[in-house]
């Protein structure tokens, strides 16, 4: 029986797309092909961009709260099919039931704040900037926007910018990854039942072709991407040369330091779900972990054993604690850092290649690794594997921490553990990275925050969430005016 085929939505129906190009979606903890995407033409990108645009200004005039009104319906069908679209996550990405519910919350919460848009969206004035005249500021939607997903969070990451964008008056264009496309099928049902008019939301899946498509046609006025670094790169410059607004958020090699004041046990507990949660394929997993002074045995000691104990396995099973890396390209890179970082002379205290998930053979599984004796010269410190594995280093104080920490191209973001409130503050105040953890190993901005990055993790000005995607999504206009 061949495989159900993941279906477009454009301008208000279901289509299934011409193209000849077809991949498989596997189950990554099985290796069952679950669907096929279509690799969509340019053709059809353009079909979905002229809906959007004619949808525009309807949609536009249509008032903010009827807008929001669509978020609420969003949210109640979320949480009406929480369950289903929290397996569907863990079923084509392998994250755990656990960790697929706490994606579908974090996607709701930015439902929840784009239903905030009549507050949100208004703008301000001043009377008599001179003698009986006013200034006004206000804000317009834009026009045709798109987002490019990657397939580590498929449920949560497009929603970080398609509600805020459609409630600002905008209309929108989603791509997930071809890797992961089945949840936001899902999802795309649920709004389809929002009762929005006809083209204001269109799911185009596809890879390269349907990017540079979306990228070129001049219908579309900004776009949102969220995947690694090289691509973010390419996108972010090819936008640009055609004067396109555009937001991308790439990858990341986050740095973690353990001060020799660190409330132990509870920092291990962090810094276990900040290096293994999803596997370590979170933009905001600790990867490379610096012990100061001499705490570093107690803290790797305490690490290995407690990696040692976690349960890898199928993430459908309610007791997993950690499963499969996405591709079997993903286990070979991992297993080629697991060489590599033994050739540059780090010390693998533990390997997950050793790890054996007895009911899944053919499953992606890798389990938590660790190095030791790391260095910042390393390639396992320098690149982002994106996997479970943490490299660990010893400094001999704080300075020198901040000093390894800065040598990243990367900063997405970096956590510190202390009971110190001077370190804490110098940590926050000198680290060039997006997303700050204090005694926090994965430091997540809610909804209304905006989910920053800097140097090579993040290209452009405005990031995702909070009153940045307002802005993101609004052209401001100043209306200064005097009545004779
Ligand atoms: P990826 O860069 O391979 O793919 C992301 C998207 O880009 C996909 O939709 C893909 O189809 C498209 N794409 C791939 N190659 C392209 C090309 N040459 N031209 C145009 N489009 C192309 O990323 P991924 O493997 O899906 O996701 C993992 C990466 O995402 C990691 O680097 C991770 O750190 C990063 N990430 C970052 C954030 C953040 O907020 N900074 C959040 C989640 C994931």
């Amino acid at each position: 029986m061949s495989a159900k085929v993941v279906r477009n939505y454009v301008n208000g129906s279901w289509v299934t797309s011409k193209s000849t190009r077809r991949q498989q979606v596997y189950n990554p903890a099985t290796q069952e092909v679950i669907a096929e995407v279509p690799l969509s033409t340019k053709e059809e990108v353009d079909k979905a961009v002229q809906k959007a645009h004619d949808a525009f200004h309807e949609w536009r005039t249509t008032p903010p709260y009827t807008r929001a009104r669509a978020m609420f319906k969003l949210k109640n069908g979320m949480e009406a099919r929480f369950e289903d679209l929290a397996r569907m996550v863990t079923t084509e990405n392998g994250k755990t039931i656990d960790e697929a519910r706490a994606e579908v919350r974090r996607a709701i919460e930015n439902v929840e704040l784009a239903a905030g848009i009549p507050t949100q969206m208004m703008g301000y004035n001043l009377e008599d900037v001179a003698q009986g005249i006013d200034e006004v500021a206000i804000r317009q939607p834009l026009g045709v926007c798109a987002s490019i997903n990657p397939f580590n969070f498929p449920n949560m990451v497009p929603l970080w910018f398609l509600p805020v964008a459609i409630a600002c008056g905008n209309t929108y264009i989603t791509k997930p990854s071809p890797i992961t496309p089945v949840s936001q099928e899902l999802l795309f049902e649920l709004l389809d039942e929002c009762d929005l008019p006809d083209g204001v939301v269109n799911l185009v899946h596809g890879d390269e072709e349907v990017v540079n498509a979306l990228i070129d046609h001049p219908l579309v006025r900004a776009l949102s991407f969220v995947g690694s670094s090289r691509v973010g790169k390419i996108i972010y410059e090819r936008s640009a040369m055609l004067g396109k607004r555009v937001q991308a958020q790439g990858g990341a090699k986050n740095h973690m330091l353990v001060m020799p004041d660190a409330d132990l046990p509870k920092s291990i507990a962090n810094i276990m779900g900040s290096s293994y949660g999803c596997a370590g394929q979170r933009c905001l997993a600790g990867s490379v972990l610096i012990t100061v002074g001499n705490i570093h045995k107690q803290v790797v000691d305490g690490l290995a054993e407690a990696a040692s104990r976690l349960r890898v396995g199928y993430g459908l099973n309610e007791t997993t604690q950690m499963g499969p890396v996405i591709t079997q390209q993903s286990l070979k890179r991992v297993h080629s850092y697991l060489e590599r970082g033994q050739e540059e002379g780090a010390t693998l205290i533990l390997d997950g290649r050793q790890v054996k998930v007895q009911d899944c053979p053919d499953g992606n599984f890798v389990g938590p690794s660790i190095f030791d004796n790391a260095n910042s010269e390393m390639s396992i410190v320098k690149d982002e594997i994106f996997g479970p594995v943490l490299s660990v280093m010893n400094v001999p104080d704080f300075d020198s921490g901040i000093e390894a920490l800065e040598k990243s191209r990367y900063g997405n973001a970096a956590s510190i553990f202390t009971q110190d409130g001077g370190h804490a503050r110098e940590f926050k105040y000198r680290v060039r990275a997006g997303n700050i953890g204090i005694n926090i190993g994965v430091a997540a901005p809610v909804a209304s925050f905006p989910f920053g990055g800097m140097k090579d993790s993040f290209f452009g000005d405005l990031h995702g969430q909070g009153p940045d995607a307002i802005n993101f999504f609004t052209d401001r206009k100043v209306v200064i005016e005097r009545w004779f």
